[in-house]
């Protein structure tokens, strides 16, 4: 698995990542076996790059990840691992108080000294703290959230070095590649860039996405058509779509939410053959045929909008 350099942090994450936020069983139910045997696999096919939450299943995700990191029986050093703050099953907290106290929490849950990098989750409906850092508790602070304003409104005002990473997720995709066009200022502003939801959490897949996601009828429609047409001519419209995120290298990681050693397995088998052959620009051309109508469209987050 291709390594590839976050930032100026001196991390060497993994071109693909994984995405924790369904062993909190956010995509539907995993057993604890399958939890294990995914990231153990993971681990042995050289992603070295876990990201959970809080959030995630209200707290299942980091002690599920925790546990089948700790069954790895590897040292610490060997994986990266991020977590976040702010965003709880009960609603969002960035108070400085409850960040400390749930950096703490986190740690516990996943049975760690300290975590690699910690984010400010869904900062548009709240705002940024840094003391952590100086505790020893995390080693880089990061942010997410899904408008790229975020991103620009805060880098833009905070003296350089408070961020070391930032999280996109949902615009680096075969239906909207609007990270594109901030990576440039990113790069500029020294942050490493993480990329995640290349599946578009699950708008890109045969099965579709779950029951609570906020993309548009049409752009889910779109989005269906799509996997059709990759099914009807012997095509994965997963794979299709990992691929593509990995295509610009500028993003250091791709983040994909996995459930099974079957989701390894076929994502790790995408990254390599990306590498060896290069990507079906045939299927791309009409993939990206059928999602244009939608290109790029988004769906409302943060306090401003809804
Ligand atoms: P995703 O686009 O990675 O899609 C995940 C869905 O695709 C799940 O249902 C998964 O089971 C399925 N899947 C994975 N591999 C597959 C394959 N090969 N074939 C068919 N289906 C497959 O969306 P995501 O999980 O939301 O995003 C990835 C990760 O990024 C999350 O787990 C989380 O760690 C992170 N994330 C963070 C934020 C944030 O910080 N605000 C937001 C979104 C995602």
């Amino acid at each position: 698995m291709e390594l590839r350099e976050l930032g100026r942090t001196g991390l060497k994450l993994s071109s693909v990542g994984f995405g924790a936020s369904p062993l909190g069983n956010v995509f539907g139910s995993v057993s604890e076996q399958q939890a294990n045997a995914s990231v153990r696999l993971a681990f042995q096919s050289g992603i070295n790059f876990f990201d959970t939450s809080p959030y995630y299943g209200g707290t299942l995700s980091e002690k599920v990840l925790g546990k089948a990191l700790k069954a790895l029986n590897v040292p610490r050093s060997e994986y990266i691992v991020a977590t976040k703050c702010g965003r709880y099953a009960e609603g969002f907290d960035f108070s400085a108080e409850r960040v400390t106290r749930s950096v703490d929490e986190s740690l516990e849950r996943l049975q760690l000294d300290y975590v690699d990098i910690l984010q400010c989750h869904d900062i548009e409906f709240g705002s940024l703290d840094q003391k952590l850092k100086e505790a020893g508790k995390t080693r880089f602070i990061g942010i997410t959230g899904l408008p790229l304003e975020v991103f620009t409104y805060v880098l833009d005002r905070v003296p350089p070095g408070t961020l070391d990473v930032i999280l996109s997720y949902c615009h680096h995709s075969i239906n909207d590649s609007t990270l594109e066009d901030i990576v440039p200022y990113l790069k500029s502003k020294g942050v490493g860039i993480i990329s995640a939801s290349p599946l578009a959490m699950g708008l890109l897949t045969e099965a579709g996405p779950p029951e609570w996601h906020p993309a548009s009828p049409e752009l889910k429609s779109a989005c269906r058509a799509a996997a059709t047409y990759c099914k009807e001519n012997g095509k994965n419209i997963s794979k299709l779509a990992l691929q593509y995120s990995l295509l610009n290298k500028e993003i250091t990681s791709v983040l994909v939410g996995m459930k099974s050693v079957e989701q390894v397995e076929e994502n790790v088998a995408a990254a390599r053959e990306l590498t060896a052959s290069g990507i079906d620009e045939e299927a791309l051309s009409e993939v990206g045929a059928i999602l244009k109508p939608v290109k790029n469209q988004s769906w409302p987050s943060g306090i401003q909008q809804s």
